[in-house]
């Protein structure tokens, strides 16, 4: 197919063939940032029992009714509660016991007076168990205490299936005694850049070369989405040895290839006619600048993605297509790039095309402006860094004025908030 796709056909397109990967159970210890495969209830009430919620003297909530500061009334202590202890003390009128946050409420009491309210408090926090304890203040029935289920009830909904996990549900799945979860498979990827011109930065740059920025802003782009990146490098712009690699890349059971450069329609571009000849491209042309050539089809069964040679427009490309592949396959198939609204500053101009500029937002009174940043050349990396968001000029549209709303990609999540 050679008729230009619209950014959305093109990413429905792809989408539409890209599959959530299999499950597999993983320690939730690396559990973050994964996609639940099972949906999972609380095994149990929580707390698990009725415990205290501060240091002090679990008490019958009756026995301190008139207590005052001016008429304190003294209770006698028959036991000692740390947490973690499983006592069965028993408590009756007029006695108490000292208990620790955290631990179970003794048989007979149903609120706790806090150390601060007591005595106790000016002892100091390691002075042995008293005898009696003075109460400066009432406390009524439920006063610093946790009842059992609280928080949840055993079979309440933890989480469905789908869910991404982050570090507080991690620790809401360890407190319920998940050990291990079961989570979408990571996709495995291999990334082939090509170019005679391309030498790895390690190397002395030699005349008429570039450094290969691609191989490595595509690696840690990919990684930073879930995925895990089985191999990467480059190779000449030579039929054979692009051929030769994406073989030995598919033999190793990935789940997607990416190729960076090769596929528009220079003279020594001939990573579109391997893929052609074993496998088929389904798009190679998409409406938009920069990144126009970009590839979507697949080799020898596997889904491929070709990304433009220049730096910008891979970075572009990849994150308006291999991103949301990634997250598809990892089970996050409601992933959609965060987009927000600004007014130009300034008055823009593109071809036409859809476009994603580089620029930057800032916040004036609270609310978001933007304005373009540096060289808009699809091979300026520095401008890139130097930019907070990518506006989006939509299709047909070839120049807006200041004072427009215009939607933007915020390239980090700092700028989302404001911040
Ligand atoms: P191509 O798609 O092969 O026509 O490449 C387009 C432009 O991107 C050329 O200027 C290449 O030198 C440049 N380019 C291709 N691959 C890379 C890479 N891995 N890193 C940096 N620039 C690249
Ligand atoms: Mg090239």
């Amino acid at each position: 197919m050679a008729s230009l796709l619209s950014v959305r056909e093109a990413q429905s397109i792809l989408l539409d063939s890209i599959h959530v990967l299999s499950a597999e159970t993983v320690a939730i210890r690396s559990a973050r940032g994964r996609v639940l495969a099972e949906t999972l209830d609380a095994k149990y009430d929580m707390p698990f029992f009725t415990n205290s919620s501060v240091d002090g003297f679990a008490v019958r909530a009756v026995d301190t009714i008139n207590a005052s500061l001016e008429k304190a009334i003294d209770l006698e202590v028959v036991g000692d509660i740390p947490a973690g202890s499983s006592s069965n003390i028993a408590i009756h009128a007029g006695q108490a016991a000292r208990i620790m946050t955290g631990a179970a409420l003794p048989n007979g009491t149903d609120a706790v007076v806090m150390v601060e309210a007591t005595d106790h408090f000016h002892r100091g926090s390691d002075s042995p168990l008293p005898k009696q304890v003075r109460i400066h203040a009432p406390v009524h029935p439920g006063d610093s205490i946790r009842p059992r289920g609280q928080d949840v009830s055993a079979g309440a909904r933890l989480f469905s299936i789908g869910h991404l996990l982050r570090p507080q549900d991690i620790g809401l799945l360890a407190s319920q005694g998940y050990a291990n979860v079961l989570v979408y498979r990571q996709p495995r990827v291999a990334l082939l850049s090509s170019g005679d011109e391309l030498m790895d930065p390690s190397q002395p740059l030699t005349p008429g070369k570039i450094y290969d920025a691609n191989t490595y802003l595509l690696s840690t782009m990919l990684e930073e989405h879930g995925a895990v990146v089985t191999s990467a490098g480059f190779v000449q712009d030579d039929e054979a040895s692009i051929r030769e690699k994406l073989d030995e890349m598919v033999a190793t059971d990935i789940d997607l290839l990416i190729t960076s450069a090769g596929v528009s329609v220079g003279a020594y571009d001939y990573v579109r006619k391997v893929i052609m000849q074993s496998g088929e491209l389904i798009f190679w042309k998409v409406n938009m600048r920069p990144g126009k050539p970009l590839a979507f089809g697949n080799y020898r069964g596997i889904p491929v993605i070709g990304l433009p040679g220049n730096p910008v427009s891979a970075f572009v490309g990849g994150l308006l297509f291999v991103v949301p592949a990634i997250r598809k396959m990892c089970g996050d198939v409601e992933f959609r790039n965060q987009e927000i609204q600004a007014t130009l500053l300034e008055p823009v101009e593109s071809d036409g095309r859809e476009s994603y500029l580089r620029a930057n937002l800032e916040y004036q009174n609270g609310k978001p402006f933007v304005r373009l940043s540096g060289h808009q050349g699809s091979a300026n990396l520095f401008a890139l860094t130097r930019s907070n968001a990518l506006l989006i000029l939509p299709s047909g549209v070839k120049s807006l004025p200041a004072g427009f709303t215009v939607k933007l990609y915020p390239l980090s999540n700092r700028e989302l908030t404001g911040q």
